[in-house]
């Protein structure tokens, strides 16, 4: 957990105290994530905040992450699901700004996400002056009704910033470096040809289907 929250530092996607990671144990029940405000360079295992599914502190003298709500409502709806990263990263955030999915443009892309990065409809006044961080989960979640999380496992919170997931932490972690990193080459390809069209439905097939499913054989065989 403390190196997931670290590995966003490294890769560039944080500044201050913005962003937050956390992971499950499902067995358990229990959701680890980061501490409010605390900074990178002064997080330590102990100051991770335990809590059970529905937020309940567990462990920590220390208060969870704001956006804890957002995360617990994603472990709830996505059972598959094994950690949740927020950043504020900025080509994400740029696209999450200007209210755009990101279109597959590359294998890069499709290597890890299948389909278009959505962007979530913006929240209601009710929505934002309710339970804020609720209701941005659940927002989340209506926008991948009839879509396997896992499949696409990042999202654009309209006017927001981007949430990413995975298996485990260290995965939604990688996603969330990976979702900058192809936001950033979008943009790009867009500044060198506005009309650029998104990659074939073979290629995106080929790249996500080598890496994903049963069929997968990228990289060295799995040993479980
Ligand atoms: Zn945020």
């Amino acid at each position: 957990m403390l190196e997931a929250n670290l590995e966003l530092v490294r890769r560039g996607l944080v500044l201050y105290t913005f962003g937050n990671a956390s992971g499950i144990s499902r067995e358990k029940g229990l959701v680890v994530i980061k501490p409010s405000g605390v900074p990178y360079e002064k997080l330590r295992t102990e100051d991770m905040v335990v809590t059970d599914l529905n937020g309940k502190i567990i462990e920590s003298g220390l208060r969870p992450s704001s956006d804890l709500p957002t995360h617990l409502v994603l472990y709830r709806a996505f059972s598959a699901i094994g950690g949740v990263v927020h950043t504020h990263s900025e080509h994400a955030t740029a696209w999450a700004q200007a209210r755009k999915p990101i279109p597959c443009l590359g294998t890069t892309h499709a290597d890890y996400f299948y389909g278009a990065i959505p962007v979530t409809p913006e929240l209601s006044e009710e929505e934002v002056a309710g339970d804020y961080e609720k209701n941005t989960g659940d927002v989340i979640v209506r926008t991948f009704q009839g879509t396997d999380p896992l499949s696409v496992p990042a999202v654009l919170v309209a006017n927001h910033a981007p949430f990413t997931w995975g298996k485990d932490v260290a995965s939604a972690a990688h996603n969330a470096v990976v979702l900058e990193s192809v936001a950033r080459m979008a943009w790009m390809t867009f500044g060198i040809e506005q009309q650029a069209a998104c990659v074939s439905q073979a290629l995106h097939d080929k790249h996500y289907l080598r890496k994903h499913g049963s069929a997968a054989y990228y990289g060295q065989k799995k040993q479980h």
